[in-house]
């Protein structure tokens, strides 16, 4: 009853659910990693992969988005869709999303030692870890040990994150803000949340969800809801990046919205940290060309 029950409520709750044995299978399964995922930080199975974010005006790789990736020595690659949600029911998302910032900041600083033009690092947060008391010390901590400049540091955002608790999100957006950090809504238009926040909250920039841009060209409520999204970001001031670009077709409907930065599969996908360094340097020798 408790497994049906837990169905139930992952199927967006006012539902009803009967029991199946698949659900047994699951449960050992996810309780399982659960397990593993403890020892992953220790047994060093956590890796960051860097996907590059363009600013379409000059074509210029301006900065990249740090996506978390687990090797499990029996099950291979698991993908982040498939254990964050396990980091954060069993709360070591903590640990876990603390680790994250630590890397992420200290790649920086590696890439930075290699004299290079410096790129924006964004950092995806999660709720859980948001709506931590200690996520703020612990974050000034990290940039004050690795010698960051906050100033290229982006946190990502959902909007459900923010919207849980209203008056001690801006609290802690304002202090990571006076910290010099910069604040983006990620997988925006997703969230069934009000507008009316993002004049609220201290926030930098949107990101348009790639549900949206999938087929932009083909798809007119896709083209709608973007060109809606764009004039909103505009109105507001806000900076606007599209993700999830897989086509030319895609890029070419985005860039004629005027959104002024894209992500996604048509530049690269993410990679390990040596791998982007060596994509990034063939980009600043002959400029990006986009795929026609
Ligand atoms: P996200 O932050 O919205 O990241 C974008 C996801 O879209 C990434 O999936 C990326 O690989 C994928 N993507 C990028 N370009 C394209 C494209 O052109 N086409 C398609 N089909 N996909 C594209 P990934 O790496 O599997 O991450 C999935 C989600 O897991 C992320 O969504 C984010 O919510 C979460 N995640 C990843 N790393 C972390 C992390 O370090 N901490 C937390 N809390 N969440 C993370
Ligand atoms: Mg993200
Ligand atoms: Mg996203």
């Amino acid at each position: 009853a408790d497994a049906a029950m837990y169905e139930a409520k992952k199927q967006g709750r006012n539902t009803y659910v009967m029991y199946s044995e698949t659900f047994d299978q699951q449960i050992i399964e996810q309780d399982s990693l659960k397990e593993d995922l403890k020892f992953a930080l220790q047994r060093n199975e956590l890796s960051l992969h860097y996907q590059p974010q363009i600013e379409l005006e000059n074509n210029k790789v301006i900065g990249v988005e740090a996506l978390l990736r687990w090797h499990h020595p029996r099950l291979g690659l698991i993908p982040p869709v498939k254990f964050i949600p396990i980091a954060e029911e069993s709360g070591l998302i903590i640990s876990i999303g603390e680790w994250v910032f630590s890397e992420a900041c200290k790649q920086h600083k590696r890439w930075q030692e290699l004299s290079l033009p410096p790129l924006r690092i964004a950092i995806n947060v999660s709720a859980i870890q948001f709506r931590h008391h200690d996520l703020y010390s612990s974050f000034k901590k990290i940039i004050e040990d690795t010698e960051i400049d906050p100033q290229y540091i982006e946190l990502e955002l959902t909007e459900s994150a923010i919207m849980a608790n209203h008056q001690q999100a801006v609290e802690t957006l304002n202090k990571l803000r006076a910290l010099g950090i910069k604040l983006a809504i990620d997988d925006f238009g997703t969230g069934h949340s009000s507008l009316s926040y993002l004049s609220r909250f201290p926030i930098d920039r949107i990101k348009i969800d790639q549900s949206f841009v999938r087929n932009i060209q083909n798809i007119p409520s896709n083209e709608a809801i973007v060109r809606a999204i764009i004039a909103i970001g505009h109105g507001l001031g806000l900076e606007l990046i599209a993700e999830g670009i897989e086509t030319v077709e895609e890029l070419e409907c985005i860039r004629h919205h005027q959104s002024q930065e894209v992500q996604g599969f048509l530049f690269s996908k993410p990679v390990p940290a040596t791998e982007f360094m060596v994509w990034y340097q063939q980009v600043l020798g002959s400029k990006l060309t986009i795929p026609a």
